[in-house]
């Protein structure tokens, strides 16, 4: 086989996997916050003494996919990822109400993101566990935008599988990697604590503290300073967009994840970029 076509398949292969992590991302981004939601109320009617509620089963597999308009039971046909809504045009194929965009959305992000770790990490471990890191990010930056707030059973994962894709040193040192998730979390609580007690209100959700901390551990504490820049610069530019263009109030909270997250996907993917977004500004800034 040439090179030419070992690349192609590559390039496909990743594509394919892709389409189907992203179809399981989606699923996962819509069920697990309000799985969680559910195992709260049951505990707060615990703790209060009240008989929790009895329903059907809820978790990431149960009840099987279905037409949230008409309930209608997807078959094997309408289950491929980007392909059957493609071919449905969008539209469920019982009762022709809109399936929505969330779905076919997070299936290319995640193909997309599967071709830029073949294109830029060797056929070895690094893409594998780069491919981890890319996936979760656009998890955690999925349910941030649609719920407002990023859960710990995405992020406490994250974290601690990049100390383990750093025990040898694959994307910064073991050191680094520690330091980079205390620094991360740090540096942020300084930032939620500061603006608390000047303002009184949350500045941001405690989600970001330790989707940062978990960005350190892939990254190794030197990419912070950068990754708070940028993600700090997208959160501003999203925010002229939205109340000039979009026409959204001031006082709507933004969800900060997304900025996070892109930023983090930067530091692993391209470093020397944001180091020199970094050496940029800060002439600027003195
Ligand atoms: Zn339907």
């Amino acid at each position: 086989m040439t090179m030419e076509m070992l690349l192609g398949v590559e390039a496909l292969f990743a594509v394919l996997l892709g389409l189907v992590v992203g179809s399981f991302l989606g699923v996962v981004a819509h069920r697990l916050p309000l799985m969680l939601e559910r195992a709260w109320a049951d505990h707060c009617a615990e703790t209060i003494g009240a008989k929790a509620p009895s329903r059907p089963h809820y978790n990431l597999f149960r009840p099987p996919s279905h037409c949230p308009a008409c309930k209608h039971r997807l078959g094997i046909l309408e289950n491929i990822p980007l392909v059957s809504w493609l071919l449905q045009r969008g539209h469920c194929r019982a009762c022709g109400s809109f399936i929505g965009w969330r779905e076919p959305l997070v299936e290319v992000a995640a193909a997309a993101l599967a071709l830029l770790v073949v294109w830029r990490f060797g056929p070895d471990w690094d893409r594998a566990f780069a491919a981890i890191f890319v996936w979760m990010l656009l998890l955690a930056a999925v349910i941030d935008i649609q719920r407002g707030w990023l859960p710990d059973e995405v992020t406490g994962p994250m974290l601690w599988i990049g100390l383990v894709a750093n025990l040898g040193g694959r994307f910064a040192s073991p050191e680094d990697a520690v330091i980079g998730a205390v620094a991360g979390y740090l540096s942020l609580w300084l930032v939620y604590w500061g603006f608390r007690l000047a303002t009184g209100r949350e500045g941001m959700g405690l989600g970001d503290l330790h989707l940062l901390a978990a960005i350190g551990a892939w990254t190794g504490w030197q990419a912070l300073p950068g990754v708070i820049l940028l993600s700090a610069l997208l959160g501003l530019l999203w925010a002229a967009v939205a109340c000039l263009a979009l026409g959204r109030s001031r006082a709507e909270p933004m969800p900060f994840g997304p900025m996070l997250a892109l930023a983090g996907l930067v530091a692993l993917v391209w470093p020397d970029s944001l180091a020199g977004l970094l050496t940029g500004v800060s002439p600027a800034l003195a």
